[in-house]
């Protein structure tokens, strides 16, 4: 039935790329074209001489925003571990993008950010990614992707389902549908197959229909909504920064967002938590911003004219299917990406995850043998248990978020304002803490004795001074809703 598949919209040949390393199969197959697909494909076209991706969007031509990742409007921040991470698997990205125009920003430097009432200080570090919109960053990897030999790029076709062997052990291959009058279901065979289609998977449903247990899943529920227009980037806009946080916080669930990306544009963004809308009417979003505690983002856009309407996600839980539980799996079959595990975006992990797990895929390759599901999983699960635990476990310090608070999620939650205390006017506990949370240092560097001397030391000076939290900066608070 292969040739039923028509051939695809992006294929290339690049001459620069070098050979496939070990040659495992001759098709794998990745379903969805966003950047956990995009990633894998990439480590797979090492391996197999054929890697099929399939996606049911139409894909653009270029960085245009579409239908089916909605999300992809809204800021999404690359963090400097994830940069570096992407840069390996896909050498030469960075300066496609900041070619784009996209800027360089030092994430601990150039950013101002609040966060649980104090204005951190901003100090140089080695923190610096490249600012691109998420469509720009998702048309140069798939750029790049489809340049690779082997790789094809196939859109607007529907992933249905997998096919498996006599025995139901192996899954042999993928049925889909074009989009397209007329189209009738086929069936392309693989070697492998990855689902990279993101947080609406079907695997679980898949898994079931073919006699095997779903994977137990698992959810934070943060009930948060983005709502986001892009503006021109006046340099004068941020006062010389490249970007603004005021992040949500336990007493005040309302914060924004002002992120500089290519084209001399930026997004910003309003967020609520735990159920707070900011408004999708013109007026009611600038009001919205106008009444945070901060003033900085409403300030920055109040002259600015902007370029869109405001558009609005709602993003309703952090959620994990635990395959790594499962006693029995197919072969031939891995899972990827969102559609694995989803982060509250507040944390801007999963592209870097994405990345992360790409790498992973290419150490499993490198055995020169079909990746093993149950061992891939259980790899997969070490990489996403620390940003899972950084995201769910900030989450949990809001005592409105359902979930089991373990001694360590309870420790973190009362060191951390400790440390974000710190990070107001220390400027090596700031750059430990951000190098957390780019993921470039693991979480335990920040209760390493360097860090926590010198936390413990402002916190005992910001007492003496007779303030409990040291450095909070002075806030204007106005009653949400
Ligand atoms: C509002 C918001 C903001 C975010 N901000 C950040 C951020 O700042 N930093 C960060 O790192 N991450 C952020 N993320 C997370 C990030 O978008 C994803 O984690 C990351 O892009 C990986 O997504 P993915 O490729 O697994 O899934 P997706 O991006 O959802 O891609 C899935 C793909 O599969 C396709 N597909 C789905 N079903 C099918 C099917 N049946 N057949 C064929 N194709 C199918 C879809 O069309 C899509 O192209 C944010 C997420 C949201 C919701």
């Amino acid at each position: 039935m292969t040739e039923q598949i028509p051939d695809a919209c992006f294929s290339h040949s690049n001459e620069e790329v070098p050979e496939m390393v070990t040659r495992i199969g001759d098709r794998a197959v990745v379903l969805g074209a966003g950047t956990a697909g995009l990633l894998a494909a990439r480590v797979l076209s090492d391996a197999y001489s054929d890697v099929v991706v399939f996606d049911h969007d139409r894909l653009p031509d270029g960085a245009a925003a579409r239908r089916c990742v909605p999300q992809g409007r809204h800021i999404h921040v690359l963090v400097a571990g994830g940069m570096r991470a992407m840069e390996e698997l896909l050498p030469g990205l960075t300066a496609d993008l900041v070619g784009d125009g996209a800027p360089m920003v030092d994430q601990c430097g150039d950013v101002r950010w609040y966060l649980g009432g104090h204005r951190l200080r901003q100090a140089e570090s080695d923190l610096t990614a490249v600012s691109a919109s998420r469509p720009n960053l998702e048309h140069r990897v798939r750029s790049r992707v489809a340049a690779r030999p082997g790789v094809r790029i196939v859109d607007r076709c529907d992933a249905l389902g997998l096919t498996v062997s006599r025995d139901g052990r192996k899954v042999t291959g993928v049925r889909v549908l074009r989009r397209a009058d007329g189209s009738v279901e086929e069936v392309l065979d693989a070697d492998l197959v990855v689902d990279a289609t993101g947080r609406g998977s079907r695997t679980p449903a898949w898994l079931e229909r073919l006699g095997y247990h779903p994977p137990e899943r698992e959810e934070v529920r943060v009930d948060l909504t983005y709502v986001t227009r892009t503006y021109a980037s006046d340099p004068a806009l941020m006062g010389g920064d490249l970007g603004i946080l005021l992040a949500p916080s336990p007493p005040y669930p309302r914060g924004a967002a002002i992120q500089a990306i290519e084209n001399g544009r930026c997004l910003v963004t309003a967020v609520g938590m735990l159920g707070h809308r900011p408004p999708s009417s013109p007026d009611g979003w600038v009001d919205f911003l106008r009444s945070l505690p901060r003033p900085d983002v409403y300030d920055a856009i109040r002259d600015a004219e902007p370029l869109d309407a405001p558009r609005s996600y709602h993003f309703p839980a952090s959620r994990r299917q635990r395959y790594e539980r499962c006693r029995r799996l197919p072969e031939g079959l891995l899972v990827t990406g969102d559609a694995a595990c989803s982060f509250n975006p507040i944390y801007a992990q999963g592209m870097s995850i994405a990345a992360f797990e790409a790498g992973l895929l290419a150490e499993h390759l490198k055995g020169g043998r079909e990746p093993d599901p149950h061992r891939w999983f259980r790899d997969m699960a070490k990489v996403v248990d620390v940003p899972w635990d950084m995201a769910t476990g900030g989450d949990l310090a809001w005592p409105q978020v359902e979930g089991r608070r373990s001694a360590k999620v309870r420790l973190a939650n009362r060191y951390l304002p400790l440390v974000h205390a710190a990070a107001a006017q220390d400027p090596e506990v700031v750059r430990a803490f951000f190098r957390v949370a780019a993921m470039v240092d693991p979480p335990g560097t920040l209760f390493a004795a360097p860090v926590v001397g010198r936390v413990l030391r402002r916190t005992i000076s910001a007492c003496a001074a007779g303030s409990r939290t040291p450095a909070r900066e002075p806030a204007t608070p106005r009653p949400p809703r």
